[in-house]
């Protein structure tokens, strides 16, 4: 039990010494997470809000830990961004979001699947040929897969991340700027991004019905999109009050748990055919 413990907080924080035993085993659990198939893809659907219709869904990933349970994202996300082992953890989002754009296709529903990269996926100069390599034999387009990265992922070595992005645009990907107005991003690179969307952090979305600034912000920013000629998404959709708010502002799409929270991948298919918009 003390272990148990003790490795809960580990995850928890997961600010641990690189080289350090506790990091070093809490790796080593990791790579046998993804060799023993204990990764999960949870997927949350994203609407189009002027026509109730969902179009897409965010992938998200958990940990089915034998011991511990599902482990949600935050407590080994976080680890490892820091030890670089986020790449192999991509690679694996990326995989299963592209075969599962495949499946629904192949059950009638076409779908454009968010997976999140991080700054590391960023730096590495391969990416773009690899996630290509990826998506060839399965016969999925890159424009099936958007791919979210936070204004603080680019901002670490913007040059670089903007090398990388161009790359994935002009291969046809689509891109979004995740937590907008969460980081630290200027004006002036959003307008050298080669960016699509621009996703209003869920901070906002969810203050905007009792607080007049976060409505305001809310506002601004599904302006801002549209003057860029950018689409924008509101994530934290909670309720059908900020829906309505979130149409009659013009916002593109939603996501939230008004709609529906993270779901299994294997139970998608079957809710998205049965959803109807409230
Ligand atoms: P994120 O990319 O901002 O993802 C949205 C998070 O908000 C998800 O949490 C989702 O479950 C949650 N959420 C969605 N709708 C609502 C709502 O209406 N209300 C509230 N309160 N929350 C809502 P989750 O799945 O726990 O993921 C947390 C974070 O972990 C993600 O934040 C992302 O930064 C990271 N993450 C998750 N999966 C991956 C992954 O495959 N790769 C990477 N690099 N990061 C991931
Ligand atoms: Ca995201
Ligand atoms: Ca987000
Ligand atoms: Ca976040």
């Amino acid at each position: 039990a003390a272990k148990t413990r003790q490795c809960g907080s580990l995850l928890y924080h997961a600010q641990l010494d690189a080289g350090s035993q506790e990091s070093l085993s809490l790796l080593s659990e990791l790579r046998r997470a993804v060799e023993n198939n204990e990764l999960r893809l949870y997927l949350q659907p994203k609407i189009d809000l002027q026509r109730g219709k969902v179009i897409g869904a965010e992938a998200l990933v958990r940990w089915q830990h034998p011991v511990r349970g599902l482990v949600p994202p935050m407590q080994f996300i976080p680890f490892a961004e820091q030890t670089g082992f986020i790449r192999v953890l991509s690679a694996w989002v990326l995989a299963g979001s592209a075969r599962f754009a495949r499946e629904a296709r192949d059950a009638g529903l076409t779908l454009r699947l968010s997976v999140n990269l991080s700054t590391r996926d960023l730096m590495d100069q391969e990416l773009p040929a690899k996630i290509e390599a990826m998506l060839a034999p399965l016969e999925v387009a890159p424009g099936s897969l958007c791919l979210e990265i936070t204004e603080s992922a680019i901002m670490d070595d913007p040059e670089r991340a903007l090398s990388t992005l161009e790359h994935l645009h002009a291969m046809g990907f689509k891109l979004s700027i995740d937590d907008f107005g969460t980081g630290y991003s200027s004006l002036a690179y959003l307008k050298r991004l080669p960016v699509d969307e621009l996703k209003i952090d869920k901070s906002f979305v969810m203050a905007m019905e009792r607080d007049l600034d976060d409505a305001r912000i809310v506002r601004s920013t599904i302006e801002l999109a549209h003057n860029l000629g950018l689409s924008v998404v509101a994530e934290g959709l909670e309720t059908a009050k900020a829906w309505a708010m979130l149409a009659q502002l013009g916002c593109d799409e939603g996501q939230g748990y008004f709609i529906c929270k993270p779901m299994p991948q294997e139970q998608f298919v079957t809710w998205a055919k049965t959803w109807q918009p409230p």
